[in-house]
C-alpha cells in the first residue's frame, strides 16, 4: 500500500543517492596496515566515518564498532532485519579507462569507479530504503538495521568482531551478490594431501610447480626434466597441446641438460572451475604420456604423476574419475579442482591441495571418505579433515518468500532462488541470504577495470529494499 509513495521518495532522491554515493566511492578503502583504532587501517576508517555520518544526518540511531563495522537503526520495537553490506574495496586493477578508480563519474545511466556495484551502491540503496521508510512516515512494528563492514575482501573478521558482541537478527539479507536470491552457498571440502617420492635415477621429473591458491584452477605450470631429449619433449609437449588445449612451450638448459616446459592455461575461480583450462592438470597429461611411452616408466617421481592423473584427468570438473560426482536440483553439481600442486626431487616429497564445492546431497560418507580412499590407494596421504556442511536458507521460508515478492513485484518475473559454489558475506549467519544487486545480464565489472552500477538498478534495488522492511518489520 506504500509503493507509490516509496517509488515517488526514491525517485526525487536520485542526486542525492548519487552524490552521497560518490563521496563513498571517492575514499580508497583498500585494506591498508592496521593502526590504533584503525583494524584495517586509514580507507576502511574513513569510509566507516563517512557512512556514520550519513546514517547520522538521516536520523538513524548509529554505533561505531571500533571501526570493524557501523550500524545505524530505525523503528521501535525488537529487531527483525539486519541488512549487511560492505564498504571496503578490491585494490584496483591497470587499465580504466572511462574515469579513475576514485574519481566516480556519471555517464550514460551509470555511475563508474571502485565500489559503485560492489559493495558502496548496494549500502547506499539500503540506507535510503530505510530513509525513505523513516521520511514517509510509515509505521514500523519492529526495528531495522544496516550494518556496514569493512573487511568482506579479506576474509571477513569484521563480522566476527561485530558478531562477537551482537546477536544475529532474525533475519538478514546481505546485497552483496545477485537478484533474485542467493540461499544456497554448496559445502566446501578443501585438503592437502603429500607423497613421498623416492630418488630416481636416469630420466625423471627433476621439478613440478604449479598454484599458489587452492581456490584458483592454476593458470600455469612449470616442470623441470631431467634425461629426456628436447626433440622428445617438445613431441610429447606438442600432442598435450592438442589434447589439452593448454599452451606447451620447451626449452633446453644446455648448463646441466635438463628440460624445462612451461605451461599456460586459463585460470579461474575454483568455485567455476569449467570456466578455466588447468595448466597443473594439462602438464599432468603430459607426464604421463611420457610414462606411458616408456621414457618416464621408471621414475618413481613420474609414476606419482600418472597416478594422480587418473584421479584428476584433465578436463574433469566433476569428479567422475574420482567416484564423487554427484548433483540434486537445489545445489546443483559438485565442483573440483587440483589447486595446488608442487614437486621438487631433492627434498622428495610432493604436496599437493585440491578444493571441492559440493551440492547438499554430499556428506563425509560420499565425499570424504571416498576421495580420502582414492589417493590412499594411489599412495598418496590425504590430511585428515572433514567436509564444511553448505549453508542453506530453505527456499519456502517465509523470509525467503518476502524477499522474491518484492523482486517479482519490481522486475515483473518469477523469481527463482539461486546458488553458488562460492562464499557471500552471510556464510557464517544462520538465516543470512544473499539480495541483490546485480541483475542478470549486466557485468558490472566487479574487481576489474571500469566497474559501475546502472543507476536504475541503484534505485530499483533501493525501492525493493523498502518493500522488505515495510513488509518484515510493519
Ligand atoms: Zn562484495
Amino acid at each position: 500500500m506504500y509503493k507509490q509513495q516509496i517509488d515517488a521518495y526514491i525517485d526525487s532522491k536520485k542526486e542525492e543517492m548519487l552524490a552521497d554515493l560518490s563521496a563513498l566511492v571517492a575514499i580508497n578503502s583498500v585494506r591498508g596496515e592496521a593502526a590504533p583504532g584503525k583494524p584495517y587501517g586509514e580507507g576502511p576508517a574513513k569510509v566507516l566515518d563517512a557512512m556514520l555520518s550519513l546514517m547520522q544526518r538521516y536520523g538513524l540511531a548509529v554505533t561505531d564498532y571500533d571501526h570493524y563495522a557501523v550500524t545505524g537503526d530505525f523503528g521501535e520495537g525488537e529487531k527483525e532485519l539486519d541488512i549487511l553490506a560492505h564498504l571496503d574495496v578490491v585494490p584496483v586493477t591497470e587499465d580504466w579507462t572511462v574515469t579513475a578508480p576514485f574519481t566516480p563519474l556519471v555517464k550514460d545511466g551509470r555511475i563508474y569507479g571502485r565500489g559503485t556495484s560492489d559493495d558502496k551502491g548496494p549500502a547506499v540503496a539500503a540506507l535510503y530504503a530505510i530513509r525513505a521508510v523513516k521520511e514517509l512516515g510509515i509505521p514500523l512494528k519492529k526495528s531495522v538495521r544496516l550494518i556496514c563492514g569493512s573487511d568482506e575482501e579479506c576474509g571477513s573478521s569484521d563480522l566476527e568482531y561485530y558478531y562477537g558482541k551482537e546477536q544475529e537478527a532474525p533475519c538478514t539479507f546481505t546485497p552483496d551478490a545477485d537478484f533474485p536470491l542467493i540461499n544456497l552457498e554448496k559445502a566446501r571440502l578443501a585438503k592437502p594431501f603429500t607423497c613421498e617420492v623416492p630418488a630416481g635415477s636416469g630420466a625423471g621429473v627433476a621439478s613440478f610447480m604449479s598454484g599458489d591458491k587452492v581456490n584458483v584452477v592454476p593458470g600455469k605450470a612449470q616442470l623441470t626434466l631431467r634425461g629426456v631429449d628436447v626433440s622428445t619433449a617438445g613431441a610429447a609437449a606438442k600432442e598435450a597441446q592438442e589434447t589439452t588445449g593448454a599452451a606447451f612451450s620447451v626449452t633446453e638448459n644446455p648448463a646441466d641438460g635438463t628440460v624445462s616446459i612451461l605451461v599456460k592455461g586459463t585460470a579461474a575461480h575454483a568455485a567455476t572451475p569449467q570456466e578455466g583450462n588447468s595448466a597443473l592438470t594439462a602438464a599432468m597429461t603430459f607426464v604421463s604420456a611420457l610414462v606411458e611411452r616408456g621414457i618416464l616408466a621408471h621414475d618413481p617421481a613420474a609414476l606419482a604423476f600418472a597416478r594422480l592423473n587418473r584421479i584428476f584427468p584433465h578436463g574433469d570438473t566433476c569428479g567422475k574419475a574420482a567416484g564423487i560426482a554427484m548433483e540434486d536440483e537445489v545445489s546443483g553439481a559438485l565442483t573440483q579442482n587440483l589447486g595446488i600442486v608442487h614437486y621438487d626431487s631433492r627434498d622428495g616429497k610432493l604436496t599437493g591441495q585440491y578444493d571441492m564445492r559440493a551440492p547438499l546431497c554430499a556428506n563425509d560418507e560420499n565425499l570424504t571418505a571416498v576421495i580420502d580412499r582414492c589417493l590412499k590407494d594411489a599412495g598418496f596421504t590425504p590430511e585428515e579433515g572433514n567436509m564444511k556442511p553448505a549453508h542453506y536458507v530453505p527456499a519456502d521460508s517465509a523470509f525467503v518468500q518476502t524477499l522474491l515478492g518484492s523482486y517479482e513485484r519490481y522486475f515483473g518475473k518469477k523469481g527463482r532462488p539461486l546458488y553458488t559454489g562460492g562464499g557471500t558475506y552471510v556464510h557464517e549467519l544462520e538465516r543470512g541470504v544473499a539480495f541483490g544487486c546485480m541483475v542478470e545480464g549486466v557485468d558490472n565489472h566487479m574487481h576489474g577495470d571500469d566497474e559501475f552500477m546502472e543507476i536504475d538498478t541503484l534505485l530499483i534495488s533501493a525501492k525493493i529494499f523498502a518493500d522488505v522492511i515495510v513488509k518484515l518489520c510493519g
